[in-house]
């Protein structure tokens, strides 16, 4: 497998109204949608509409929310074999209310994603030790996404760690050492050092601190202001690529896979970053999460333009 992801697979239910109803209120919506979420599967997703070999570690429930994620899952692609269908555990699922005005209110219940543990690392060894790239996010245990990273990293691959969501106490300078590359976005990056970038001097500033705290390589993602990056081999910004955004959900997923994408080809950090950038804006001109995420011949177009 070239590139693995260790992560979170969730069920989307989304129901569209003209307004979120409040506490205790019942109204009736317009429409709903069932869709693959969750971080990891979100990356895994894009990963595999870029063309490269992607496999999804992780759990779900044994139940019909299993099937539906795990069929859309496969159907970009991704190879589920690793994933484990835990009957003692609800697939994990997160429960989406969204207004005409697109403001939304979400409650996650991660379910079997809380479930996995070292005993899915362990399952997924001889795939870790072969993982060009492997991507983490923080919807599963740390302790188990840190042991994966240590199998992938003493057999010569590349670790990348989305730290979302960013635990409020933010993370160790052991855990920000654990990947090769950490990717906060503007709100993740205020968890983890105290302060909101805004402009790409700021960016800059924030991942030059991420790097004194531990992290090797950081990629600061500043949405529609693009990514400031600072790496032992020095520091750049790359700026948003111009689109009409008409739904940011997963621009970050997207980003990440398609970083994961370019460095497992081969290419230099500021290639890949920039290829990066431009799959996170070409997400943000589709509806959806997974469903979002662009092809490569829909980058080199955008590269190219
Ligand atoms: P997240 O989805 O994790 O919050 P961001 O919103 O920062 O992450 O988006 C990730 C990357 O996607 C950005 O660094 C940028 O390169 C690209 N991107 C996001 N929003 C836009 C936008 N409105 N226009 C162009 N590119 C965008």
């Amino acid at each position: 497998m070239t590139i693995a992801v260790f992560g979170s697979i969730n069920l989307d239910i989304i129901a569209y109204g003209g307004r979120l109803p409040r506490p205790g209120e019942t109204i009736h919506g317009t429409s709903y949608r069932l869709g693959l979420g969750g971080k990891g599967a979100n990356q895994a997703a894009a990963v595999a509409r870029l063309g490269s070999r992607a496999g999804m570690i992780g759990r779900t429930g044994d139940d019909a929310f299993a099937a539906t994620a795990l069929d859309e899952l496969a159907s970009y692609g991704v190879d589920t074999a690793l994933v484990l269908r835990d009957a003692s555990s609800a697939t994990g699922i997160a429960l989406i209310g969204v207004d005409a005005k697109g403001e939304n209110a979400i409650t996650v219940i991660a379910g079997a994603n809380h479930a996995v543990d070292a005993s899915d690392v362990e399952r997924a060894r001889a795939t870790l030790s072969q993982a060009k790239v492997l991507l983490l996010q923080l919807e599963v245990p740390l302790v188990a996404s840190l042991a994966a990273a240590a199998i992938v990293r003493s057999s010569g691959g590349l670790v990348i760690l989305d730290p979302a969501p960013a635990p409020a106490l933010g993370l160790s300078s052991e855990t920000l050492a654990a990947a090769d590359i950490v990717t906060p976005n503007e709100s993740e990056t205020a968890t983890l050092i105290g302060w909101t970038p805004h402009t790409p001097e700021d960016g800059l500033g924030a991942a030059r601190e991420l790097r004194a705290k531990g992290a090797r390589t950081a990629i600061v993602k500043l949405g529609a202001t693009g990514c400031a990056v600072s790496s032992p081999d020095g520091e750049f910004c790359v700026p948003a690529f111009p689109v009409k955004a008409i739904d940011t959900v997963a621009a970050g997923d997207c980003f990440n896979g398609g970083l994961a994408h370019a460095l497992a080809l081969g290419q230099p950090l500021a290639e890949a970053v920039r290829f990066a950038a431009a799959c996170g804006a070409l997400a943000t001109t589709k509806p959806g999460a997974a469903a979002a995420a662009p092809t490569a011949q829909e980058v080199a177009r955008l590269l190219t333009a």
